[in-house]
């Protein structure tokens, strides 16, 4: 497995309007398989990695904030850059942000400890016999920040 950044690292939107710092680890990270990230990526999944907004450094730009809610009635807040659309981030809580990992420069180190909604999987897509699996998701999320501390890196 690729070793883990020094951090701070930094990530963006594909335009280059938005960049932003992640100053630290992150609290985990993991791939959604549910059909509310199918549906908002437009792909098969999600790569989903909740951070502490204190380690997270706007420096360019302002991400547009999208609220709406989804089909199984939960409040969602995505941003994306105003220019391009990519969404960088999603808040989860006024502390913690989902940050699309994909948006990171350098996606080399991630290796998503856990897949969640892998009863909604598109049928091609194959799980890693490593990864922690729920076929919807955690009682508790704390499960995947400890299965994401006691990673080997
Ligand atoms: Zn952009
Ligand atoms: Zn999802």
């Amino acid at each position: 497995m690729n070793k883990s950044p020094n951090f701070p690292c930094e990530g963006g939107c594909v335009c280059g309007a938005v960049r932003y710092r992640l100053l630290e680890d992150p609290l985990e990270l993991h791939v959604c398989h549910c059909s509310n990230c199918q549906a908002v990526s437009g792909s098969a999944f999600v790569m989903c990695m909740p951070v502490h907004t204190r380690s997270l450094e706007i420096l360019k730009g302002e991400p547009k904030l999208f609220s709406f809610t989804s089909p199984d009635g939960l409040a969602k807040r995505n941003r994306r850059c105003a220019d391009c659309g990519s969404c960088v981030w999603g808040e989860i809580t006024p502390e913690i942000f989902a940050l699309q990992a994909g948006t990171l420069d350098d996606t080399s180190w991630l290796k998503p400890i856990a897949h969640i909604f892998v009863s909604r999987a598109q049928p091609w897509v194959e799980i890693p016999s490593d990864a922690v699996v729920y076929e919807t998701e955690p009682e508790d999320n704390l499960e995947l920040v400890r299965a994401w501390k006691s990673r080997d890196v």
